[in-house]
């Protein structure tokens, strides 16, 4: 970090009429793999303005440079790495690295986190973002060492793990500094679960597969440059006391990690291929033993860049190599396989070295094994499978990583898997929404804000948008008041207000739950901009109320590190610009009302006619048409001009700002 440029006379101080680009470097590195071509571009300073950087400019190249023609597999697809606007200054928690492609699952926008140190490292090599496009001739990593960036071969890499990777490389390259993020044998097949692993965070939903159908086996890089904020005296005394509040506080990191109570999931998430609800499931005794497995098999927890705190989980179990876990990453497969968290703990460390997303991949194997027990599988399309349920998860996690024979139609996710085979699988696809896999949540009633999120959300799942706003009331209104006391991160005191009278679940206005949709995006799509992670900040608010970083104080802290003054009103502005187009990316490839539908099973209580007044009424609130296209004028109003036009320009949009498409206001069909 450089705290003061003016010091330091090796610096690169702009000349005269020249800006200098504070938090950001200014530079994006292209790299076109069918060419071999690398270059470093020098980058828009208007676009911290409009839309912060990370996420939001990423999603600005997508908009700009992959027209809605471009298949997911083409080579004109981008794969971008994009470290956040805060990477490397002096800001706890900001680590987040964003990965951003459009998935061949979905066909629309893929977006993934990571956490760790590669962003930071990315910033300091001298970066903002890597920018890949077209395809290597065969496997290849890239190596990034401050100014000297070389596309390598890799071959001698092919099949090997992530974690493996990482280490290879690590001492090849003789620096043990060295930050990599690599795929595994998954992502080499162009599984559609694969997931990008560093360090053991991994980024997966859509851009694995991109990073292995662009044969980059790993990326690798060392930085040792300075990064530039405004205002360095200010910001470092304020990092420092929100430093301090993160240590002291007990509203942030991943509360996960330590506390051994996982009844809410064990109980509430459905089993198998999310169908089996297990009430009472959880038990003190059972509590106490998982308890002596975990510590039993952990070496340590550890923590990301220039965070305080320490969330993930890294685990030793025989005859495997150590893996980590955070959030409810460790209770997916025993879930998915009905067993306990043994074979969990087993199956990670096979798992993660694949490059698999652990959300996803045990449900899609649950799903083979249901598909079986009801003879739409036979017995023949699983040659020489165990018969024991763990054996059987090894053997068809090892078919799908290898696409071999059913593994190669369960590959592609359980949406696209139960249309290949047919013959009545497709009812098994009961948990996917915009055709990717949910996390098995199975409630009674509907809560109005997180069918919204649910329906409408563009990032592919609940937990990317889930946060500021609590998902349950506090049983009695002195709770809610102590609650609503502390609620510093609350963006509005309508907020405080709407949950005091909050009483029951299902019960809020659609005005309100509206707002409250709104605001837990714009949260999410702030930090995946700024690079905060949201166990600071969005994502953790909803369990207490004092998280370090809130809608207000984060304008402060950009307006510290870039020298730009924000405020409140014009971060949100950039949340709805950024947020809105992502939306403009998927209508551009077909994104409709119709395909705005939570899973059918996702609760007991189901009632379309309000549902879809819910939906009506969020697109009107959001400025969009009846079938979820932004109208001209909020596109115009946004500064999206260009967006509006090119709508009109495809017949997406009339002159007059409606839209041409057929209206389907009640989209039961998933397609
Ligand atoms: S809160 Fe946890 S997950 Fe987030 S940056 Fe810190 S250590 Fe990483």
């Amino acid at each position: 970090m450089n705290i003061c440029a003016a010091a330091r006379p090796w610096l690169r101080i702009p000349g005269r009429g020249e800006k200098m680009r504070y938090a950001e470097t200014g530079f994006n590195l292209e790299i076109d793999l069918s060419r071999g071509s690398i270059e470093k571009v020098e980058t828009d300073p208007k676009m911290v303005e409009l839309h912060i950087g990370g996420h939001g400019t990423a999603v600005k190249e997508l908009w700009d440079r992959v027209p809605p023609d471009v298949e997911p597999f083409s080579p004109d697809n981008l794969l971008i790495f994009s470290a956040g606007l805060l990477h490397g200054t002096p800001v706890p928690g900001a680590n987040r690295t964003v990965v951003n492609s459009f998935s061949p699952q979905t066909n629309l926008s893929s977006h993934s986190l990571m956490g760790g140190f590669f962003g930071p490292e990315l910033k300091h090599a001298g970066y903002d973002k890597i920018i890949l496009r077209g395809k290597a001739p065969d496997l290849v990593y890239l190596w990034i060492n401050n100014d000297k960036v070389e596309i390598r071969d890799a071959t001698h890499l092919r099949g090997k793990g992530c974690t493996e990777t990482g280490d290879l490389l690590k001492k090849e390259l003789g620096d043990s500094r060295v930050q990599v993020a690599a795929i595994g044998p998954a992502g080499e097949h162009r599984v559609y679960m694969a997931s990008i692993d560093h360090g053991h965070s991994s980024a997966a939903r859509g851009v694995g597969v991109s990073m292995g159908d662009k044969r980059v086996k790993a990326i690798a890089v060392r930085g040792t440059k300075d990064i530039h904020v405004a205002r360095p005296a200010e910001l470092f005394e304020l990092c420092i006391r929100i430093r301090k509040e993160c240590v002291d506080s007990p509203y942030c990191g991943d509360w996960m990690a330590v506390d051994e109570d996982d009844s809410f999931h064990h109980d509430n998430f459905a089993w198998g291929n999310s169908r089996v609800r297990r009430k009472g499931f959880w038990s003190k005794e059972l509590e106490e033993r998982w308890r002596s497995l975990k510590y039993d098999h952990m070496d340590r927890q550890t923590g990301c860049y220039n965070c305080p705190k320490k969330c993930r989980n890294v685990i030793s179990w025989p005859g495997r190599r150590r893996y980590g876990y955070k959030c409810f990453g460790k209770d997916t497969y025993h879930i998915a396989s009905l067993q306990e968290l043994d074979f969990s703990y087993e199956i990670l460390g096979i798992a993660q070295e694949y490059g698999l997303d652990s959300y996803s991949t045990p449900q899609v194997i649950a799903f083979a094994l249901e598909l079986l027990e009801a003879g739409i599988l036979k017995d023949k399309d699983f040659p020489g499978m165990p018969s024991d349920v763990r054996g059987r998860f090894y053997y068809i996690l090892d078919k799908i990583v290898h696409r071999e024979g059913i593994g190669d139609v369960l590959a592609n996710g359980i949406y696209w898997a139960a249309r290949q085979i047919g013959n009545g699988a497709e009812a098994f696809d009961h948990n996917t929404t915009k055709k990717f896999e949910q996390i098995p949540i199975k409630l009674g009633k509907v809560n109005p804000v997180f069918f919204l999120m649910l329906a409408t959300g563009e990032k592919m799942a609940i937990t990317q948008i889930e946060g500021s706003f609590p998902q349950d009331p506090l049983p009695t209104r002195e709770q809610r008041e102590e609650f609503v006391r502390n609620w510093v991160s609350a963006a509005d005191d309508k907020f405080k207000q709407w949950y005091l009278e909050w009483e029951k679940r299902d019960q809020i206005t659609n005005e309100k739950a509206c707002a409250i949709c709104d605001w837990n995006e714009a949260m999410h799509y702030i930090d995946d901009s700024t690079g905060i992670c949201g166990f600071l900040s969005s994502f953790r608010a909803q369990f207490g109320g004092a998280t370090p970083f809130h809608m207000n104080n984060i304008p402060h802290i950009l307006s510290l590190a870039t020298g730009i003054e924000f405020d409140k009103a014009a971060v949100w502005q950039i949340f709805q610009r950024n947020r809105t187009l992502v939306r403009a990316n998927n209508v551009r490839r077909g994104l409709r009302r119709k395909d705005e539908r939570p899973p059918e099973d996702h609760w007991a209580v189901r009632d379309e006619e309000r549902e879809q007044k819910l939906l009506s009424d969020y697109y009107e609130f959001k400025g969009w048409t009846k079938e979820g296209i932004p109208t001209k004028e909020t596109l115009n109003k946004l500064g999206l001009d260009y967006v509006s036009e090119d709508f009109i320009k495809r017949g997406i949009l009339t002159e007059s700002g409606g839209n041409h498409a057929k209206e389907t206001p009640s989209g039961k069909a998933k397609e």
